[in-house]
Order: structure tokens, then sequence, then C-alpha cells
């Protein structure tokens, strides 16, 4: 079977009604995330290459395209990081000569925007939502586990360079993470280091699921506040449950997986190779069905399980 590299659509709180695209193997990431909700990082690289081929990205997109779907977004994110694809650009100027009434977001930890190819490969989309958790060397490390050759304060560099360059939307995003970036002191660098980046907007958003460390726990709405307070201008992210309720939600596929579940716990790949999917689309049911407790999530060697509840 050909691989699909395209995913949903799938409706989404920030980019409407949102087509996938995910053009890196599952878990290649620059880095290992202590709250990815993918699971632990396979492949952590910093090498870019074409990972999946372009020709096949680019039929698969004319095959929907042509079709005139009702789309807000087309955007680039998945199970690892977008721009570690080396024809990344080539994609997205594809997308906008052809199908220019599509707007093309890239989802991206911003690791590699210190590079200028980087850079110049994502000046034509629309959006792109970078994230920053930490902005010391130290929280960097305990919070993103990055690939050996990434420096924490070289990717702001990256991101301020960027956005002088940049002309469209910057959304920048920050996951908080109690006790290790809710310091005085590591608020207080990344209020700095935002005020550099100068982002459109700015969201901060918390665990609201299994990540793949489970001692790491969601900061409380009190604490949400606190941290808003102290970075100024930033908007809390609480709300998960908005995808429920438009139309292209499957039901179908939210059948499929209870099914699948109820039969022995499956980890979100499993469940992606079972049902002819991706783990990003996956996961967006999944976080569903853990907000309607009728799942739950249990931590093994192999990753997070998931299993119906009794
Ligand atoms: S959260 Fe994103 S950047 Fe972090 S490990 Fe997962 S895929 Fe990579």
């Amino acid at each position: 079977m050909e691989n699909n590299y395209l995913f949903g659509p799938v409706p989404s709180r920030r980019l409407g009604i949102s087509l996938g695209v995910d053009l890196v193997p599952f878990k290649t990431c620059t880095l290992n995330c202590i709250y990815c909700e993918c699971g632990k990082t396979t492949n952590l690289t910093v090498e870019r290459k074409e990972y999946v081929p372009v020709r096949e990205v680019l039929d698969q997109l004319s095959a929907y395209l042509n079709n005139e779907p009702e789309l807000d977004y087309i955007t680039f994110s998945g199970s690892g990081e977008p721009t570690l694809h080396s024809k990344i650009g080539e994609i997205i100027s594809f997308i906008k000569e052809n199908y220019p009434q599509y707007n093309v977001a890239v989802l991206t930890n911003g690791n590699l925007l210190p590079l200028e190819s980087v850079r110049k490969q994502l000046k034509n989309a629309d959006l792109i939502v970078p994230s920053l958790d930490a902005a010391s060397e130290e929280a960097f490390q305990a919070i993103n586990r990055p690939h050996s050759s990434l420096v924490c304060k070289d990717i702001i560099s990256g991101l301020i360079q960027f956005r002088e360059e940049f002309t469209g939307e910057i959304s920048l995003e920050v996951f908080i993470v109690p006790g290790i970036n809710t310091t005085e002191k590591e608020l207080e660098l990344l209020k700095t280091a935002i005020q550099s980046v100068k982002p459109d907007n700015v969201q901060i958003g918390t665990l609201d699921r299994p990540g793949t460390e489970s001692w790491v726990k969601p900061a409380s709405d009190e604490e949400m506040k606190k941290v808003a307070a102290r970075l100024e201008h930033v908007e809390v992210i609480t709300d998960f449950n908005s995808r429920k309720k438009v139309a292209s939600f499957s039901e179908d596929m939210q059948q499929e997986i209870m099914t699948t579940v109820k039969r022995r716990p499956c980890t979100v790949k499993d469940l992606a190779d079972i049902l002819n999917s991706t783990v990003a689309e996956i996961n967006k049911y999944l976080q569903v069905l853990l907000e309607e407790n009728k799942i739950e999530c249990e931590q093994q060697n192999r990753g997070n399980f998931f299993k119906a509840k009794k």
C-alpha cells in the first residue's frame, strides 16, 4: 500500500478545517519533549533530507485539492518536525502557485530557524506556529531534551531573525510544565525572549492528556493564570472540545478506535497502522475519547497504551 502523507481534514480550534501533511516518519524530530503526545522520539536528528518522496506528496495533494475541498488551512504537522524535510519549501510553493485559495500553516518547534535555508523555505507560508517552551539552556534541556547540537539561545536568535524576514503571521506556542518553566527566573527569561521575537500572538497551554513521561503533570488553572499575567499579552488555551462540534469529525473513526481498544490496549502508532490512518489524526480522536472518559492511558515500556474504560 502506498504511504499516505495527508491526514484529515481535521477540525482544529485555531485553524478551522485543516488538511494535515506529514512529511517525516513517525517520531523523527530534533527534540524529545517530555510532554510529546506522540511518545518518545525514535529518530533524534537534525539531518535535513527528503524523508518522504516529494513527488508522491505533490501527487497526493493534487489528487485531493483538484476536488476543491472546503478547507481553511493546509497544515504541515504530524508526528515529527516538518522542517527536517529538505524540500518543504518546494511543497509549500507548489500549493501556493497551484491552489492559491488555500492558506498554508507550518507547526514547527522552530529549532532549525537559525538556518537561512529553512527560513527561506518557509517564506511562502501564511502562518507559522513555532513553539518556545524555554529561554534558558537548563529548562530547554529539561523540557525538550534536544539533539546534542542544539543550543537554546541560537534557537531564539533564529526566531528573531525569522520574524524580521517573514511577512506572514507568527503565532508562538509555549507549553507550561509546572516546576520547570514556571519559576520566576524562567518566566522572566521567557518574557524577554518573547518580546525580542515579537510574534503576532502567543498562546500558552499545558498537558491535557498523557505525555511521554508520566510524571509530567498539567498546570492548574490558577497556575496558568499566574503565568499568563507574568508573561503578559498571552492567551491561555483551555477548550479542547470544539472539534466535536464540527461536522467533519468522523463518528465512524471514533467508533473504530473504540472497537479496537476494547479488544486490546494499543499505542497511537498501533492504531494508526491498524486503521490505516496517521498518528496525528488518531491523536485528535484519542484526545476527545480521553476527555469523555471513554478510554484511559497506561504507560508501558513500548510507550503509552490506550484502552477502553470498563
Ligand atoms: S512535541 Fe513536537 S517538537 Fe516535541 S518531541 Fe514531540 S513532535 Fe518533537
